[in-house]
C-alpha cells in the first residue's frame, strides 16, 4: 500500500519535473561557461608563452646589441687572419709551421678570455626503451665566438616519475649575459668567420621572437 494520495502524487511529480527541467538548464549555462572559461585558459597560456619568448628575445637583444671586449674582437680577427694566411700557397714550410703554432695558441687565449655569449645547442636524447637506451646522446653547446664546446655532463629529472630530464651544463650554462639558440640544420660548424657572419643567425632568430 502506497502512502501518497493520487493528488499529492502528481503535485509531486510536476514539482520534479519542474526542478528536472530547472536543473538541466543550469547544467548547460555551467557547461558553457567551463567552456568559455576552457578557451580563455587557453588563450592565456598561449599569450604568457609567447610573452616568454619575447622577454627572452629582449634579454638576447641586449647582449647582441652590446659590443664584444675590444680586446677579444682584437684577438679574433688576428686569428682569423693567421688562418687565412696558412691557407695561402705563397709562404713557406717554416712560415706556414710557425703560423700553425701561432693559430693554436691564439685559439687557446681567445677560449681563455671568452665569456661565452653567443651558444649554438644541439639538444640531447635520453634513448628509447625499444633501443634499450643505447640511441641515447648528449646536448651539445658551442660558443660560437671561441669553439668552446661543452656536452652535458649529467641530467636530472625534471619530475617524480623522471618523464622529462633536463640536461646539465658545467660552464655554458643559462645566463642573462649568452644567448643560447638550436643549432640550425644548416649550421656547417665552420664559426672562423666575422663576428657579423657568424652572429647574423642570432640576430635573425632574436628580430623573429620580438616581432612575433
Ligand atoms: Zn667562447
Amino acid at each position: 500500500m502506497l502512502n501518497i494520495s493520487a493528488r499529492e502524487c502528481r503535485e509531486q511529480l510536476r514539482a520534479a519535473i519542474r526542478t528536472d527541467s530547472e536543473s538541466q538548464s543550469k547544467l548547460e549555462t555551467i557547461s558553457q561557461e567551463l567552456s568559455s572559461l576552457n578557451n580563455e585558459r587557453e588563450d592565456t597560456k598561449r599569450i604568457v608563452a609567447k610573452n616568454r619568448r619575447k622577454i627572452d628575445a629582449l634579454r638576447s637583444a641586449l647582449v647582441l646589441i652590446r659590443p664584444i671586449p675590444v680586446r677579444l674582437a682584437q684577438l679574433r680577427s688576428n686569428l682569423l687572419a693567421k688562418m687565412e694566411k696558412v691557407g695561402s700557397e705563397a709562404i713557406t714550410i717554416a712560415t706556414y709551421k710557425k703560423l700553425l703554432e701561432e693559430i693554436e695558441q691564439l685559439k687557446k687565449n681567445l677560449k681563455n678570455r671568452c665569456p661565452h655569449p653567443f651558444i649554438f645547442e644541439r639538444q640531447g636524447y635520453e634513448g628509447s626503451a625499444s633501443h634499450d637506451f643505447k640511441d641515447a646522446r648528449p646536448g651539445v653547446r658551442h660558443c660560437v665566438v671561441c669553439k668552446f664546446e661543452e656536452q652535458t655532463y649529467d641530467i636530472e629529472p625534471v619530475d617524480l616519475v623522471a618523464l622529462s630530464r633536463r640536461y646539465i651544463y658545467k660552464t655554458l650554462i643559462n645566463t642573462d649575459t649568452r644567448v643560447i639558440e638550436r643549432e640550425p640544420l644548416d649550421h656547417d660548424g665552420n664559426i672562423w668567420r666575422p663576428l657579423g657572419a657568424v652572429l647574423h643567425p642570432f640576430e635573425v632568430l632574436v628580430a623573429r621572437d620580438i616581432n612575433e
